[in-house]
């Protein structure tokens, strides 16, 4: 077993995603307390390039192959298992997403490693990871008996900031035998075009159920405009058809990282929190002074909601 960590790099159309800055951010902190090195795995066709942006990592294991042009997960699970079975990593750090659980779950078991899913939180050592288990209502922490783990991160658990550092790490070359496939890429299809992207908003104005009418969803969007942002919602908001799914935050949504979310009318679920529990200000108004989203604001307003968006934006 080596002493290298592990961190899966995550890119669609040429852009890196924030959770695998997150993951280099943690991994460089786990590497720096073992003495240990920092490795991304970095899969594509003609995607080299990318490496400059991987300065956190110490080295960049970059695999090319054809099939690895398009996101396909029996390729990459193959590329992935076969870095890992020829290094044998400490640990190997994926992201917790579509690509990530489908990739961390055949590397588990071709290599025989236990797969700690879930990860919300890693001890500076690497030594006890916090899996959050039911939607976020129960934390398990582990202890891996041994070296040689996968762990899958769920994206917003570190800060991105940490490991978004542009340099020239070695990258080594590696080649992996794909062998048949039994699945194939047929087309990447783009979510609905002309909507606002949420999760590059600043300022997010966020109802849910208590809004009670799609009727009264203008007056939440008369405030959006006013703070400069946008407006999200839950899920009960979707499912009634009153905003599209582009709009929902949370496990079955988007993840925002806003710096404001004003949450109007929302309880708080747990669902719900997953998706915006990393916003630098988080402001709730809800009538229930019990509401669960006041464990998680940062200012709590106890007040009926349209008692409150007449009264801000008569000020704004
Ligand atoms: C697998 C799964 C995935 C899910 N994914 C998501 C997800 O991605 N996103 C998501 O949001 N949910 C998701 N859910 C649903 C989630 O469990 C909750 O049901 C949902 O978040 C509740 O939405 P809400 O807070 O708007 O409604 P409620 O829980 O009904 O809360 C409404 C709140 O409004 C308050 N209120 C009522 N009237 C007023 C008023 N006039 N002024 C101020 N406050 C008022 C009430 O006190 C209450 O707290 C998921 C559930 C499951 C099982």
């Amino acid at each position: 077993m080596s002493n290298q960590i592990f961190v899966v790099v995550e890119h669609l159309k040429g852009n890196i995603e924030d959770i695998t800055f997150e993951m280099l951010g943690k991994g460089k902190e786990i590497a720096g307390a073992n003495g240990g090195e920092l490795v991304a795995v970095l899969l594509g066709s003609g995607v080299d390039g990318l490496a400059g942006k991987l300065g956190a990592a110490d080295k960049v294991i970059y695999v090319d192959d054809a099939t690895l042009a398009e996101y396909n997960p029996q390729s990459y699970c193959k590329a992935v298992s076969a870095v890992v079975a020829a290094n044998q990593p400490k640990m190997v750090l994926i992201g917790n997403t579509s690509m990530g659980m489908d990739i961390a779950v055949g590397v588990s078991v071709d290599n025989n490693m236990p797969f700690i899913a879930y990860a919300s939180g890693i001890s500076p050592d690497g030594g006890t990871i916090t899996s959050s288990l039911y939607g976020g209502k129960m934390n398990v922490d582990y202890s891996p008996a041994k070296d040689g783990y996968v762990v899958s991160v769920i994206a917003g658990s570190f800060p991105a900031d940490a490991g978004r550092v542009e340099g020239s790490p070695a990258v080594e070359t590696a080649s992996v035998d794909i062998g048949e496939l039994a699945v194939q890429f047929k087309a990447l299809i783009e979510p609905e075009g002309g909507d606002v992207d949420i999760t590059t908003q600043e300022i997010l104005v966020s109802v849910g159920r208590g809004i009670q009418s799609d009727e009264n969803l203008p007056l939440a969007e008369e405030l959006a405009a006013k703070l400069g942002g946008a407006i999200s919602c839950s899920r009960p908001i979707v499912d009634s058809k009153w905003l599209a799914k582009t709009r929902q935050v949370g496990k079955s949504g988007l993840k925002v990282k806003p710096k404001l979310y004003l949450a109007l009318g929302i309880s708080g679920a747990p669902e719900h929190i997953e998706g915006m529990k990393e916003a630098d200000l988080i402001i709730a108004v809800n009538t229930d002074p019990k509401a669960p989203i006041f464990d998680y604001a940062h200012y709590g307003v106890v007040q009926d909601l349209f008692d409150f968006i007449p009264a801000l934006s008569g000020k704004l």
